[in-house]
């Protein structure tokens, strides 16, 4: 029997435990991937994600090439590709990771029932997506860990498995069709700076960011312009790269930067294991529920922030970044999400809806739980603290550096002056295309206090 193995958000071939066991007790495997038009519906697959999605997939099907295979590829529903794939290839097996997601788990049932029917067996493999799966610790009182600091306590004395390398030897059954591979190249409206998605180049970036970046990690990962952080986040979300490796290799690396950048591994494991045990967290509020967000009156400033207009050069730069690279640094992601949030009190399902259509690394767990964290709605344990993005912006952007990348505008005006253009004298001013703050920080914070004192 030729044991299928279904390639979701796991897009490699380096310790890929599904893969390694469906070749453990057989000569032969059909390695399949799915373009699931459910998930196409949702408006998920959006170009960003499409084109990094497509350079993954040439990845596997080129690294399965060498080692005798190919990938197939299909489209359709889920569950009825996979029973045509095993009924096509004779299969008693359907190797699969867990994934965490409310979807995961009901493609996971639906599987399960389908697959049963058809005599065969569907076995779902933990640990693939995280180094630590949801639910492996918990503490005595619930179902998940609300907490980051006791839960990555737990997490760090987690044993984790050796990672395995990639098979020598992947062998597939003849006439077993494939429809072509998605095109990169065919993807309308991605961003011009978007990354290369796939193995050969997450493993590539790994490489040279435990060799020359990991080092400064501590000091440098919130320096804006530095840009000094791994951006190995895509390559985490499509599977490119196993975070069991990243977490394994980091600490035999060791240093004060790789415990900050595994500990950061550990924040992405965090808000999985949230969304795994709250599924509804991805929509919902997931601890203070908060429904008093401006409405309508609200449009003009959010599309002034979508655009990378509000004002604030530090906002702005940020929002650019992304739309330019479909990417933002961490650092900009939290003032840009804040400042949304809590600046102009706008509901943080507006500002996800946007991050998740632009980002590569769009994850809903890591998205939507990051957003309840700024908004406080979520996990911070500091829920109305509002970050100022002017503070931010003469701390994590001392020089002005970032801001002039991002907003050329601004590009002539020299050093920290560059994010208050506001106090420019006023020839100078005159000569700068640059909107005023459409909200003033005072006011925004009053309105906010006022909102949250009644929540
Ligand atoms: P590094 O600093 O090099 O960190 C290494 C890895 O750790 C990252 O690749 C990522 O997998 C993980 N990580 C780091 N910080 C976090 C964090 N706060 N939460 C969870 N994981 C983390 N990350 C996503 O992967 N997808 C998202 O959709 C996403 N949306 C976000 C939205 C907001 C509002 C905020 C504040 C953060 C969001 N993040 C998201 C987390 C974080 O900003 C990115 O993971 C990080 O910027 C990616 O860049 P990097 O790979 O260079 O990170």
């Amino acid at each position: 029997s030729v044991p299928v193995v279904l390639f979701t958000s796991d897009l490699r071939l380096h310790d890929h435990p599904p893969l390694r066991a469906a070749l453990s007790g057989a000569d032969e495997v059909l390695p399949l991937f799915v373009r699931d038009l459910a998930i196409e519906r949702t408006g998920f697959a959006v170009p960003n994600r499409a084109a990094f999605l497509a350079d993954c997939l040439a990845g596997l099907d080129a690294g399965l090439r060498e080692r005798g295979g190919r990938l197939v590829v299909r489209t359709g529903d889920v569950v009825e590709e996979v029973c045509r794939a095993v009924t096509e290839a004779g299969s008693d097996e359907v190797h699969l990771s867990a994934a965490p997601s409310a979807y995961g788990h009901r493609r996971e049932q639906r599987l399960h029932d389908a697959l049963e029917r058809q005599g065969c067996r569907l076995f779902v493999h933990d640990g693939v997506a995280h180094a630590v799966a949801p639910g492996e610790v918990t503490p005595a009182s619930s179902d998940h860990f609300a907490v980051f600091t006791p839960y990555f306590r737990r997490w760090s004395q987690c044993a984790l498995r050796a990672p395995s390398p990639a098979p020598r030897e992947v062998r597939v059954p003849e006439g077993i069709g494939s429809e072509a591979l998605p095109d990169r190249a065919k993807v309308a409206g991605t961003s011009p700076g978007l990354a290369r998605g796939g193995e050969q180049e997450g493993r590539a970036r790994l490489a040279a960011w435990l060799r020359d970046g990991v080092e400064a990690y501590e000091e440098r990962h919130d320096d804006l312009a530095g840009d000094a952080t791994s951006r190995l986040s895509p390559h985490l979300h499509f599977g490119t790269l196993s975070p069991v490796e990243c977490v394994q290799r980091a600490r035999r690396r060791g240093g004060a930067g790789a415990d900050a950048f595994v500990r950061q591994l550990a924040w992405r494991d965090f808000h999985h294991q949230v969304l795994a045990a709250r599924p509804q967290a991805a929509t919902a509020d997931y601890r203070d529920r908060h429904d008093r967000w401006r409405g309508a009156a609200a449009r003009d400033d959010i599309d002034a922030w979508k655009e990378g207009r509000t004002g604030y050069p530090i906002v702005d730069a940020a929002m650019r970044q992304l739309a330019h690279e479909g990417w933002m640094h961490n650092r900009g992601r939290l003032l840009a999400a804040s400042f949304l949030a809590k600046s102009l009190y706008v509901d943080w399902r507006v500002g996800a809806r946007h991050f998740m259509d632009l980002l590569v690394d769009g994850d809903v767990a890591n998205n939507q739980l990051n957003w309840q964290w700024v908004a406080g709605t979520g996990t911070d344990t500091r829920p109305n603290r509002v970050l100022n993005p002017l503070r931010q912006a003469h701390r994590y952007d001392p020089e002005g550096a970032y801001v002039r990348r991002w907003v050329p505008e601004l590009r002539d005006v020299e050093g920290a002056s560059v994010h208050e253009p506001w106090k420019l004298p006023g020839l100078e001013r005159a000569g700068v295309d640059y909107p005023e703050p459409i909200v003033g920080l005072p006011e925004a914070l009053e309105r906010f206090q006022r909102a949250r004192s009644n929540v």
